[in-house]
Parts: C-alpha cells; sequence; structure tokens
C-alpha cells in the first residue's frame, strides 16, 4: 500500500490533556495520526476533511470518556467510521459507562480502558498500534513511557489562539474550527445528519493533491497534473454509466461513499 497508515483521533476538547498524552505515544512510536483541527487545511471543507480523513484511517481511536459521551461530533465521527467498516478501539479514560447513543455503536467493539498506576491499558493500545508503526520503529515501540503516567512530561502546548479558544469553550468539542460553515450551521441548530449527507466535492486532486478548477457538473480538474476530480453525485454516475444497474449497498463498497449519500442521491434523482 503506498498510504501511509495513520489513526483517526476522535475526542472532546474536555479531554485535551489526556489527549495529547495519547499523542505523544503515539509519536514515540512513529505513528502517523490524524487530528482535528490542527490536520485541517485554513479555508477547507471541515465536513469534507473530517470524512475523508476517517475514511482513509487504518484506525480509528476513539478517546472516550463522560465528555466525549456527549460531543455530537464525536458520535457523529464514530457512525461514519463504521459505516466506513474502519477497525474503533475505545479508550475509556475515566472508566465512564456508556450512554445509550454510544453503546448503539459500541456494544460489539472491544473496549481498553486505563488503568491509572498500571502499564495494562496502555499496553493493550500498544497493541494495536503496532501494526502502524513504519517497519523501521518496530523494535524500539516497547519502550515507550506509559503516557497516563502523572509524572509524564505534556508537550507544550501550541500557541494557542485566545480568540478560537474563547470561541471553541462555548461549543462541545474542540473538533470544531471558527470561521467554518459547518459550525455556523451546527450553532443555527442544523441537524448533524445533514452534514454527512451532503453531495461531497473534492478540495484537492486525489492523485497528486494539487488545487481544482470546477468545469462541468460535478466535474473538477486538477491544476497541477490535469487528472479529473468528481463529487460523490457524479463519482456514483459515472460508476452507474459503466457498469449498469446496481444495488446501493453494491455502489457504497465499490466507491467506498456512506450509504447515507448514496441514499441522497438516489432521492435527487
Ligand atoms: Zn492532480
Amino acid at each position: 500500500m503506498s498510504f501511509p497508515k495513520y489513526v483517526f483521533i476522535s475526542y472532546s476538547s474536555k479531554d485535551i490533556v489526556k489527549v495529547n498524552k495519547i499523542v505523544e505515544l503515539l509519536e514515540s512510536m512513529n505513528v502517523e495520526y490524524w487530528k482535528a483541527p490542527e490536520k485541517i487545511p485554513a479555508g477547507s471543507s471541515y465536513a469534507n476533511e473530517i470524512v475523508n480523513a476517517i475514511e482513509n484511517c487504518s484506525l480509528f481511536l476513539v478517546i472516550l470518556s463522560e465528555n466525549a459521551q456527549s460531543s455530537i461530533w464525536v458520535e457523529k465521527e464514530i457512525d461514519c467510521a463504521l459505516s466506513s467498516a474502519k477497525e474503533v478501539i475505545p479508550y475509556n479514560i475515566d472508566n465512564c459507562v456508556l450512554v445509550n447513543a454510544f453503546k448503539f455503536y459500541l456494544n460489539n467493539v472491544q473496549m481498553i480502558h486505563d488503568t491509572p498506576g498500571s502499564p495494562e491499558g496502555i499496553d493493550k493500545l500498544k497493541g494495536f498500534l503496532r501494526p502502524l508503526q513504519p517497519a523501521e520503529s518496530k523494535s524500539s515501540g516497547t519502550n515507550v513511557n506509559i503516557p497516563m503516567a502523572p509524572e509524564q512530561k505534556i508537550p507544550a502546548p501550541k500557541a494557542p489562539d485566545p480568540k478560537a479558544a474563547a470561541k471553541k469553550s462555548n461549543l462541545k468539542t474542540a473538533t470544531q474550527i471558527d470561521s467554518n460553515t459547518v459550525v455556523k450551521r451546527y450553532q443555527r441548530g442544523m441537524r448533524m445528519d445533514d452534514m454527512w449527507n451532503l453531495n461531497r466535492v473534492p478540495v484537492v486532486c486525489k492523485h497528486c493533491g494539487g488545487s481544482l478548477t470546477h468545469v462541468a457538473g460535478g466535474v473538477y480538474v486538477c491544476n497541477e497534473c490535469k487528472a479529473e476530480n468528481y463529487d460523490d453525485f457524479r463519482t456514483i454516475r459515472n460508476y452507474l454509466i459503466e457498469h449498469g444497474p446496481c444495488s446501493a449497498l453494491e455502489l457504497s463498497k465499490a466507491l467506498g461513499i456512506p450509504m447515507k449519500i448514496i441514499k441522497n442521491w438516489q432521492k435527487s434523482q
């Protein structure tokens, strides 16, 4: 596989201190990760970036806690991960009991419990992370420190923008950035389901990462390699033209497009 393997980290901003310790563990093991909001390029679509990041991750790690369970974003990210058939690892940092919404998603998923003062939970987590280490660092992964240990140093926080921090604190989780339409809609009370039902448009060229120019309905041409990129609806249409009629489930599997988007496309026809 040419794609770098990475872990998607789903979390509540209220747990950022503990989350940073887990990030520190991943970094010590040279395991790549994706975590909002710092991995989202300025000006790009928040929903798009999150969905792409989840769909391409090798492992979905949810930092589970009371805080995470009151975050609609964490819930939606889990929903997206499961509908993309991702391996989901809940890492329970505060021994919280699953609320109904999370029971619904995580009932059949093995949970890891952080065990303060004992390496047991961290060792289990490391077991899931090891297959994602680049070959040359696999041997060094066994000696990493236990990141949840209280004496462990916390990495210096990245210079926070006080304005953004103030805005963030009004929201449910850290996974939002301001000046972003999704967040604005969220604040207006938009149903978050709608977010996943959008006809997702490509942000950058999937072949080379170049910028895109919209040329026709659902078609975008890369300014670098000139390849055509398509939005989801156009991708569905192209597939049907090429392969003939097929079920929504087949489409979803063949194209890696969530069922919700395919059903939304059917409705639009
Ligand atoms: Zn390109």
